[in-house]
């Protein structure tokens, strides 16, 4: 359908009334990363860009939802999947992956003011020390052309057909990096990014939207009832692990958030979250470890009967203008993932 179709639905309301008839069984559980305070077009410098959702646009997606859809709570959610209970019809349930700060200064006020309480799914490893997540931090410091003498981590061999020297790489020879990093020893990656991170110049051009939350700032959102969850130590890719390294990710990042939050925390999100990216180990060891319910990138809705350990997602990028947002919440969707 023509954006201008679209923009024509939205602004006579077509949406909120199609909506509310609507009568969905299965919850769809939308995955945000960061927030912007700049138009999506201002923050592609930015690592990953498309991650994060210019205020404006969040506030006008929270906004409808609230209004034409029923917001639940990972808590209520839990409750209908355990006793197999029908879900209230057009659930929703908000996510966010990673940790950013953006979600305490922008995001916080908004989710307020609409009542939603959301999962938030944080990476420990961070927290009061990089004050970024280290995928971030890799992209950050090649794209910086001002830091001299630049290095390749130890053990890294260049692809010739997209990287030629460490100073001068784009932006698909710096994720060749972050990918082989996430495949290889802890230890290593974690020499690298020390290495590189004692670089002060380059942490004082740091982007406001790559900054993560701070002890502080998990406690009060806490506080207000989001719920928060655990997104791994290190933010690996758990199927790469052994079991013990796996057994360390889940059990630290829990003790971690437990201390920060004084509340018990049961629900986790794989990183990167793909059907490769964990396996049974990782399940037994969730389980072993007292968490509920854990969440992947895997595209769809969850219907009552759902796996509590393989519950889908729906992505939603940053650049989605609030009329494609309506469009696709009422009508792509559901009929891409439920019909
Ligand atoms: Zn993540």
């Amino acid at each position: 359908m023509r954006q201008n179709i679209k923009k024509l639905l939205y602004s006579s309301g077509f949406y909120h009334t199609v909506a509310k008839q609507l009568r969905l069984n299965k919850i769809g559980v939308l995955c945000y990363h960061g927030l912007t305070a700049k138009d999506s077009e201002a923050v592609n410098h930015i690592p990953n860009a498309f991650l994060h959702t210019p205020i404006k646009e969040f506030e006008l997606q929270m906004k409808f939802i609230s209004e034409a859809f029923n917001v639940l709570t990972l808590t209520k959610l839990w409750e209908h999947f355990t006793r197999r209970r029908e879900l209230p019809s057009n659930s929703v349930l908000i996510t966010f992956d990673d940790g950013y700060k953006t979600i305490y200064r922008l995001a916080k006020p908004v989710l307020e003011k609409y009542n939603i309480q959301p999962v938030i799914f944080i990476t420990t490893e961070n927290i009061g020390k990089y004050d970024l997540i280290w995928p971030d931090a890799v992209f950050l410091y090649y794209q910086d052309r001002t830091i001299p003498s630049k290095q390749f981590p130890d053990g890294y061999t260049a692809n010739p057909k997209i990287s030629s020297s460490p100073s001068q790489m784009d932006e698909e020879a710096i994720y060749d990096i972050i990918r082989w990093l996430k495949k290889v020893k802890n230890q290593k990656r974690l020499e690298f990014l020390n290495r590189i991170m004692s670089k002060p110049d380059f942490i004082s051009r740091i982007p406001q939207e790559c900054l993560v939350l701070n002890e502080d700032e998990i406690f009060q959102l806490s506080s207000l009832g989001f719920n928060i969850g655990s997104h791994t130590n290190s933010h690996s890719i758990l199927s790469r692990m052994s079991a013990e390294e796996q057994e360390n990710e889940i059990a630290l990042s829990k003790k971690i958030l437990e201390e920060i939050t004084s509340k018990p925390v049961c629900s986790f999100a794989y990183p990167e979250g793909g059907a490769h990216d964990f396996n049974d180990v990782t399940i037994q060891l969730l389980k072993k470890h007292n968490y509920t319910s854990a969440f992947t990138t895997i595209e769809g809705y969850d219907g009552k009967d759902e796996n509590l350990y393989k519950l889908k997602r729906i992505f939603v990028m940053g650049n989605l203008p609030i009329w494609e947002f309506c469009h696709r919440m009422v009508f792509s969707w559901p009929a891409t993932y439920i019909r």
